[in-house]
């Protein structure tokens, strides 16, 4: 059995970073081991293609590797993810240094594709997958670690039926498809059996999980029930203590969802609410469904079923055709919610999507004006939360050390990142949960003291492996 080292590189979303694991996991149960770049003889990068920027990231990394793989014969490189799902057989015939493509529903082939490049074969699999056996995969891999131990993401609908106007995700992820409710119960059953504490359940519009199951009277037959359900089944599993989703749409929050909100054990209260704009007219042109007042009144219903709900969001300034008007509405809505955090982008027009034939352009300094204005908003928003917390008690899950050193971070339930000294909490270690009060408020984080009686809860021994992730 081959013992040769692999090394994954991932940019993008959660969605992508959960597809390296899974690729992680397939090289493993295949008999690689995980190594660095450095050292491995396999390399498998997984591309986003959400903004210009991330994909001629790949094409410069591309370059650069030609010299990687000279330097030890046998070395082979493999891209995957949404850019490969777009370029396909292109990407082998533009660089000669790449040995093999693989498409988002083909990640189950990838050690067929590595014995082929082996045996001196190039081959590109892109071809859309509507079977649900593209979610067929081993088990998660015994060595295979994650960046926080105690912590995994689980798929549970894959694709977009919803067409935004600027978004190439229908067309490099394909069509909505849900996975049978019976597999993800007990995939998560078999993660906390693992040690797991914290799921996060992953899909592109992930609170539509298995509406169009229903909508077609396919529910029974497909195995899928609605978003709320699962949720219920999957708190009631022993051993999970956290509960998270990513990334719902606006317009999919039922009332069965609020009262899950409301009532569930593990469901944490931090919802990351995609809006994209505060202006009905620029929503319009996005074709995103709803208007910002529809929003207003969600966040207000979310808040209501879970008073200490956080909602975090993304945003995009300089939408072709954005006024000074229509980006002023995006800050009314973004300090009316309240967003306690946000992703926020200038507009980048992604060959294939609608928007890409909107003439009228917002010009790079005004675009750029906007999105510091927004962040600046921001800043001060999420500062202002973070003052709020000072005082209060928490539960945080340890990921491992902070970024600055010298201290740990993990995260609390309302997914805001906080900072403990490892010295006033002998015990506390990654995968561990640990009570804290916190002590001060930072513009990103929060900074916290144990809470008396903060005993780290004990988890299993972290496993070594890969942790693949690069935004
Ligand atoms: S909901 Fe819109 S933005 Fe989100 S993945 Fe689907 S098309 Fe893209």
């Amino acid at each position: 059995m081959s013992r040769r080292r692999f090394a994954l590189r991932t940019f993008g979303c959660q969605m992508n970073v959960h597809d390296s694991e899974k690729v992680a996991s397939l090289l493993l149960h295949d008999g690689w081991v995980a190594g660095d770049p450095e050292t491995a003889e396999l390399l498998v990068i997984n591309t986003c293609s959400i903004r210009e920027k991330a994909e001629h990231k790949l094409y410069s990394d591309l370059g650069l590797l030609r010299s990687w793989k000279q330097e030890r014969p046998g070395r082979l490189v493999g891209v995957g993810g949404c850019v490969a799902q777009q370029e396909g057989d292109a990407l082998l015939a533009r660089f000669p240094q790449l040995d093999f493509v693989f498409g988002t529903h083909n990640l189950r082939l990838v050690p067929a594709l590595v014995a082929s490049a082996e045996a001196g074969l190039r081959r590109a699999e892109t071809a859309e997958r509507r079977e649900l056996d593209r979610f067929d995969l081993p088990l998660r891999h015994p060595s295979l670690s994650t960046e926080t131990p105690g912590r995994a993401f689980v798929t549970v609908m894959e694709g977009c039926d919803m067409f935004c106007s600027f978004c190439i995700v229908p067309h490099t992820r394909g069509r909505e498809i849900s996975r049978p409710a019976l597999a993800i119960v007990q995939e998560v059953e078999s993660l906390t059996a693992d040690g797991v504490v914290e799921v996060t359940l992953l899909g592109q519009t992930v609170n539509a999980y298995g509406r169009q199951e229903l909508r077609r009277g396919r529910a029974e037959a497909a195995g899928t029930l609605p978003f709320a359900a699962l949720l219920r089944r999957l708190d009631a599993i022993p051993g999970l203590r956290r509960l998270r989703y990513t990334s719902p749409h606006p317009i999919f929050f039922d009332d069965d969802l609020m009262a899950a909100h409301a009532e569930l054990r593990t469901l944490c209260p931090h919802v990351h609410l995609p809006v994209q704009s505060g202006s009905d007219a620029v929503l319009g042109r996005m074709r995103r469904r709803y208007t910002a007042d529809d929003v207003r009144r969600l966040a207000e219903r979310l808040r209501t079923a879970r008073p200490d709900l956080v909602l975090t969001t993304d945003l995009i300034v300089g939408f072709p055709g954005e006024t000074e008007r229509e980006f002023a509405e995006t800050l009314a809505l973004v300090e009316d919610v309240g967003f306690v955090d946000s992703y926020s982008f200038k507009y980048s027009a992604r060959p294939g999507t609608t928007a890409a034939e909107f003439v009228e352009a917002v010009s790079e300094a005004e675009a750029q004006s906007r999105l510091e204005a927004l962040q600046a908003l921001q800043r001060r928003l999420t500062l202002a939360y973070h003052r709020r917390r000072v005082g209060h008690h928490t539960e945080v899950l340890l990921e491992g050390p902070s970024r600055k050193g010298g201290q740990l971070q993990g995260r609390d339930p309302q997914h805001r990142i906080v900072h403990i000294d490892p010295d006033a909490c002998p015990g506390a270690a990654p995968g561990r949960f640990v009570r804290v009060e916190i002590a001060e408020a930072t513009p990103h984080s929060l900074l916290a003291t144990p809470a008396v009686g903060g005993i780290p809860l004990r988890l299993p021994a972290s496993r070594s492996g890969v942790a693949p992730s690069s935004r």
